[in-house]
């Protein structure tokens, strides 16, 4: 059963907790904090917290700028690795304007929005997220480099490293917050790791990532080493992922299940999926949100970049996991661990809705690899890519109406105009790459 407030005050008296961080994330999915002590968490548990919302990214002008967090009581953990004196907690808040109405800037709001559509329609939508990272070095000034020490493999049993003691500490941490770990192992590249935990619904599932994000990073801190999310650290080695599994229930079953058609998938899974593939290229935008997730969209490093599904192979978009039953779902295999996962669950639930409200098809299932194909090959099968570029993804998101209203006006303009500043300051640098080229030749 979820926490209630009357929990909250209980568990908190409980674990003596003396300091609450009242957690939410602007709209790039950047955490934020407002630290309270315990004596003012009756205050904060009754909507009546204010902060400034003009220092937040993306969220108000100043004129406008008092807002009211309300924290959400299911939300409510204590962090394991604080001392148990004087513990401190956390709870994640929704943001409200001062007459009471939901903030429209509020990322937890656009999910909520979706998830409410979704129940409208007798949805809920389940999500099981795959979220992979780099632990690297610090140097003697602190920061963070891409250098690893390890050099072990897919699956391998390194002689244990400090990388593999920090993700066995990451595990233990999230575990004791909550978290059901079902897998964590290294990944391709040297220093990759991976820890995938329990589907539950979306909105549970987007405070997790940024939960986990947050947990890795610290635990990585206190062994010495920067975990990063960064989608594609280092050129010519794997990028780094956030596979994402949803499916639909409705009355306790598996909407995407049919255990009479001849693959045990529905229409309605069908469906999903060709709203998926529409609007693909205008959620990359959001899945895909910096300049540097389109250098982990290329071919060659088990990354998506072309528009297709296969109930087989691994190497398109949108793969369905052979399980059954209770399990069955798909795969979307694009979006990165940069991306604010409120949005990206947002987008891709809106997507597939209007993939079942419009019947929308997709084509004909691909189980070839599709990197081996000509241009002309793909042409012929219709199978399209997704964007090359955080340029390319903002056109497309401009032109997607049923995206561009899952995030509602006030988040499509802030995200739009922040991601075509943040393009135009990329675009006007002179990269190494280029020195190295033209430097001695022109
Ligand atoms: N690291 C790959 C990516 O960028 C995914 C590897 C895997 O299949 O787990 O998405
Ligand atoms: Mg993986
Ligand atoms: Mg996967």
């Amino acid at each position: 059963a979820k926490l209630t407030n009357d929990d909250v005050r209980s568990l908190a008296k409980e674990w003596g907790v003396k300091f609450i961080r009242l957690q939410f994330t602007d709209i790039f999915g950047i955490l934020k904090n407002v630290a309270i002590t315990v004596e003012q968490l009756q205050k904060a548990l009754e909507g009546e917290l204010m902060f400034d919302g003009s220092s937040i990214d993306g969220f108000v002008r100043i004129e406008e700028s008092d807002m009211y967090l309300r924290p959400d009581p299911s939300t409510f953990t204590v962090f394991p690795w604080r001392p148990r004196d004087g513990a401190v907690a956390r709870l994640i808040c929704d943001i409200y304007n001062p007459d009471g109405t939901p903030f429209a800037g509020d990322p937890r709001n656009v999910l909520r929005r979706a998830i409410q559509e979704a129940g409208e329609m007798g949805y809920t939508m389940n999500v099981g997220p795959e979220l992979e990272f780099y632990l690297f070095h610090i140097d003697n000034e602190g920061r963070p480099t891409t250098n690893t020490q390890d050099r072990a493999g897919y699956f391998d049993m390194a002689p244990v490293d400090l990388g593999e003691n920090a993700r066995r500490d990451m595990v233990l941490i999230l575990e004791q917050m909550g978290f059901e770990i079902e897998a964590s192992h290294h990944e391709v590249g040297s220093g990759q790791h991976e820890i995938d935990f329990k589907y539950s619904d979306a909105l549970d599932i987007a405070d997790k990532i940024v939960t986990f994000k947050f947990v890795v990073r610290t635990t990585a801190q206190r062994h010495g080493l920067h975990a990063t999310f960064m989608p594609k650290p280092i050129y010519g080695i794997a990028g780094s992922g956030m596979h994402t599994n949803q499916s639909l229930m409705k009355n306790e079953e598996n909407v995407f299940y049919n255990p009479t058609a001849p693959d045990g998938l529905s229409q309605e899974c069908m469906y999903y999926v060709g709203g998926l593939m529409e609007h693909v290229k205008a959620i990359t935008a959001v899945a895909n949100p910096t300049v540097n997730s389109y250098k982990r969209l290329v071919s060659g490093f088990e990354a998506p970049v072309y528009i297709a599904w296969s109930g087989r192979n691994r190497s398109p978009l949108i793969r369905i996991p052979a399980k059954r039953g209770l399990s069955t779902r798909i795969e979307l295999r694009s979006p990165d661990p940069s991306c604010n996962p409120y949005l990206a669950l947002a987008v891709c639930l809106k997507a597939g809705l209007d993939g079942i409200k419009n019947k929308i098809m997709p084509p004909a299932q691909c189980n070839r690899n599709i990197y081996e194909m000509t241009a002309a090959e793909r042409k012929e099968l219709g199978i399209g890519s997704l964007p090359e570029s955080l340029n390319q993804a903002i056109l497309e998101l401009k032109n997607d109406q049923v995206i561009k209203e899952a995030l509602g006006e006030h988040v499509f303009n802030r995200f739009i105009e922040a991601k075509q500043i943040e393009w135009d300051r990329y675009r006007i640098q002179v990269h190494p790459w280029e020195t190295d080229e033209y430097l001695s030749k022109f």
